[in-house]
C-alpha cells in the first residue's frame, strides 16, 4: 500500500519567550501558521519489520536521527506494530531554517501511518505522541493557525489570516535553535503584542497583522549573523507590507496581498540571494 502526505512548513507571526523552566525547556507564546511550502512524503508498506528513510537532499540524515524515522518508530513501539514502512521525503523546505521542516515531516508520517495502518488515533493522540519528538510537532500534526504556549504544545486555534503572499529568504547558513536559546536574555526582551496580533487575525485586518509581526529571537540571531539583519532591511526597502524572522531563523519572510508586489520582491531578492520563495499563506487545518 502507498500513501502520499503533504508536510507544510510553518512561519511564526509572533514569537515570545516567557521564562526558562526547571526542566530546561522555555515557556513560549507564539502564533504560528502554515504556508504552501511543503515537503512531499511517500509511505510504502513493507512486509519486513523495518523502517527505511530516503531523502532527496544529502545533508538530512537517512537514519534514526531523522524525525520522520522517529515518528514511525514511536508509533510502532507504542502500539506494538510489527509491520515495516519505507519513507521517501521529497525535501522542499529549507533545512535548519526556522520553518519546522523536520517537525512537519514527523507530523506527516504520524498522520500517514495512522491512515495506512488503520490505527484510528485522534489528531489529539497523534499530537501527544508527536510531542515526544519535538515541541513544534503537535502544531504540525494539526496545521492551521494557532497560539502555542507551554513548550509549544498547548494550542488554541485561530481563524486563518486573510489570503496573502509570503516571500521567504533563507540565508545560506543554518541556525541552531539551541544556540539562540542559550544567548537569550529573558529579562531584557521587548515582548510582542500577542493580544494585538490575535485581534488583528480575528478582525481579518491585514495591515494590523503586518504591524504586529514580532520575534524576540531576532536580536540574538542578528547579533550572531548580521547578514540576516541586512536581508530583513533589504526586504523592507523592497516594499513589503510586513517583515520578520521565523522561529530562531535565519529565514526572514515578508507578507503582502498584492501579487505584483510579491513578485517584485521575489525578483529583487533573487538578484543576490539563492534561496528565495514566494508562496501562499495556508492558515487552515491540514
Ligand atoms: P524548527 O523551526 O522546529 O527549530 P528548523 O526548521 O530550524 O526547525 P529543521 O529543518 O527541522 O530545522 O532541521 C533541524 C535539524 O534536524 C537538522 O540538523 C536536520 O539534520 C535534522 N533533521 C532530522 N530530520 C529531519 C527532516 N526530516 N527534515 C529536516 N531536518 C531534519
Amino acid at each position: 500500500m502507498q500513501i502520499n502526505v503533504k508536510a507544510p512548513a510553518k512561519i511564526n507571526l509572533t514569537l515570545d519567550v516567557l521564562r526558562k523552566r526547571k526542566d530546561g525547556y522555555h515557556d513560549v507564546e507564539m502564533i504560528m501558521t502554515t504556508i504552501d511550502l511543503a515537503d512531499r512524503i511517500q509511505l510504502n508498506s513493507l512486509e519486513e519489520d523495518r523502517i527505511i528513510v530516503d531523502v532527496t537532499k544529502g545533508y538530512v540524515p537517512c537514519n534514526d536521527k531523522n524525525l520522520a524515522y522517529q515518528a514511525a518508530k514511536l508509533l510502532k513501539d507504542r502500539l506494538g506494530i510489527k509491520k515495516g514502512v519505507s519513507i521517501f521525503i521529497d525535501k522542499q523546505i529549507p533545512v535548519s531554517a526556522g520553518l519546522a521542516g523536520g517537525s512537519t515531516d514527523a507530523a506527516a508520517v504520524l498522520r500517514g501511518l495512522n491512515q495506512m495502518w488503520n490505527l484510528h488515533l485522534s489528531v489529539e493522540e497523534l499530537a501527544e505522541i508527536g510531542l515526544q519528538i519535538g515541541s513544534d510537532v503537535p502544531f504540525c500534526v494539526h496545521g492551521g493557525t494557532a497560539i502555542a504556549t507551554g513548550r509549544g504544545e498547548n494550542l488554541e486555534f485561530l481563524p486563518a489570516p486573510p489570503p496573502c503572499w509570503v516571500i521567504l529568504v533563507k540565508p545560506p547558513r543554518g541556525v541552531s535553535t539551541k544556540d539562540v536559546y542559550e544567548r537569550i536574555k529573558i529579562d531584557k526582551l521587548n515582548h510582542p503584542d500577542t493580544p494585538g496580533m490575535i485581534r488583528a487575525i480575528q478582525d481579518q485586518n491585514f495591515p494590523a497583522i503586518c504591524n504586529s509581526l514580532q520575534n524576540v529571537m531576532e536580536d540574538v540571531t542578528f547579533q550572531l549573523y548580521p547578514d540576516v539583519h541586512m536581508i530583513k532591511n533589504r526586504m523592507i526597502q523592497f516594499g513589503a507590507d510586513g517583515t520578520v524572522m521565523s522561529g530562531s531563523g535565519p529565514t526572514v519572510f515578508s507578507l503582502t496581498q498584492n501579487e505584483s508586489r510579491a513578485y517584485r520582491l521575489y525578483n529583487g531578492l533573487k538578484g543576490f540571494m539563492e534561496q528565495v520563495y514566494v508562496v501562499r499563506l495556508l492558515g487552515s487545518e491540514n
